[in-house]
């Protein structure tokens, strides 16, 4: 045992760094043809208004149809495609799908609440406001169809570069959310730097609500801050209609989760939300 010193360790790290990258490689390689040939797709989870119980809105996540390993998760593809740089053609595809969805379920005559769709960081550079416009005059869909989900990271590069980009979005129209709200190092200070009109509250804080207290302590503390800064605020991963009840109580307006929906082919949530279907406000 004593032989393996520090050189043969670092031997292991090599085959292993290689291992990791060979794979990467062999992802991103897999990923590019999934763009070409269509593997990729669109997913819709309903989000419910705390009040009326209604649909009214979504967020679109994205699905690799992988030919042989079935139904990827964009968590085991999206930091691939962050590294290698392909971020930028998928999510374009992913901007591009949404609108031609909204279109495609305003021809056929259904009304559609906003989608959201996420924003990695890299996406976010001085070209994306005109390409978002693009691609909506494209389809002939409005800013107001669409919302933006951006995350913790974004804000703290917290470059005036990056608040000029989000102000042009939202003098366009586009509504921008922060996603996984809590688990990065925001601070009230530094969320009124920024022309952000929703929270999302992680779902790390929903999980043990309304048992444990620090959770409890930390939604609380999330709800009350959004308030004073006008934001929507809206919850993650609600499972269980205890932990429903809590957040209603607390004042929060908006729920994502198991409990109502996980997120479905296009033709299943245009089903709901034609049928109207509501979430029972029931605990
Ligand atoms: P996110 O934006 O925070 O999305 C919420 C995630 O929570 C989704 O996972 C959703 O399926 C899952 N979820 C929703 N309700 C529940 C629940 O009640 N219980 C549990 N256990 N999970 C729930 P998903 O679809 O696997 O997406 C993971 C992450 O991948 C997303 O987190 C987002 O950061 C990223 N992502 C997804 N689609 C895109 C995309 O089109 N572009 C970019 N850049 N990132 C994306
Ligand atoms: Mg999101
Ligand atoms: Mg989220
Ligand atoms: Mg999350």
């Amino acid at each position: 045992k004593a032989a393996q010193g520090t050189s043969s360790g670092f031997l292991f790290y090599r085959a292993e760094m290689d291992q990791r990258a060979k794979e990467q490689m062999r992802v991103e390689s897999e990923l590019r043809t999934a763009l070409r040939e269509g593997q990729l797709e669109l997913h819709y989870q309903p989000k419910v208004s705390l009040r009326s119980g209604r649909i009214v809105g979504a967020e679109a996540l994205i699905r690799w149809r992988h030919p042989e390993r079935g139904m990827i998760s964009p968590g085991l593809f999206i930091p691939v495609a962050e590294e290698t740089g392909l971020i930028y053609d998928i999510g374009g595809w992913v901007l591009d799908e949404a609108c031609r969805q909204v279109a495609a379920w305003r021809n056929a005559g259904l009304t559609v609440p906003p989608v959201a769709v996420n924003l990695s960081a890299r996406q976010f550079d001085r070209k994306l406001p005109s390409r978002v416009l693009e691609v909506l005059d494209r389809h002939r869909v409005l800013p107001e169809q669409i919302s933006l989900e951006i995350t913790e990271s974004l804000l703290v590069r917290g470059t005036d570069n990056v608040i000029g980009i989000m102000n042009e979005l939202v003098a366009m129209g586009l509504a921008l959310a922060l996603d996984d709200f809590g688990t990065g190092y925001s601070s009230l200070a530094y969320l009124k730097k920024f022309p952000i009109s929703t929270l999302k509250i992680d779902r790390a804080f929903v999980v043990g609500l309304p048992h444990e207290e620090n959770d409890c302590a930390i939604a609380r503390a999330i709800v009350t801050m959004a308030q004073q800064l006008r934001q929507e605020i809206v919850a993650e991963g609600v499972e269980t209609p205890e932990q429903m009840a809590f957040l209603r109580e607390l004042g929060c307006d908006q729920l994502q989760g198991w409990l109502f929906s996980p997120a479905l082919p296009a033709s299943e949530y245009a089903a709901l939300l034609s049928e109207g279907r509501r979430l029972s406000l029931a605990a």
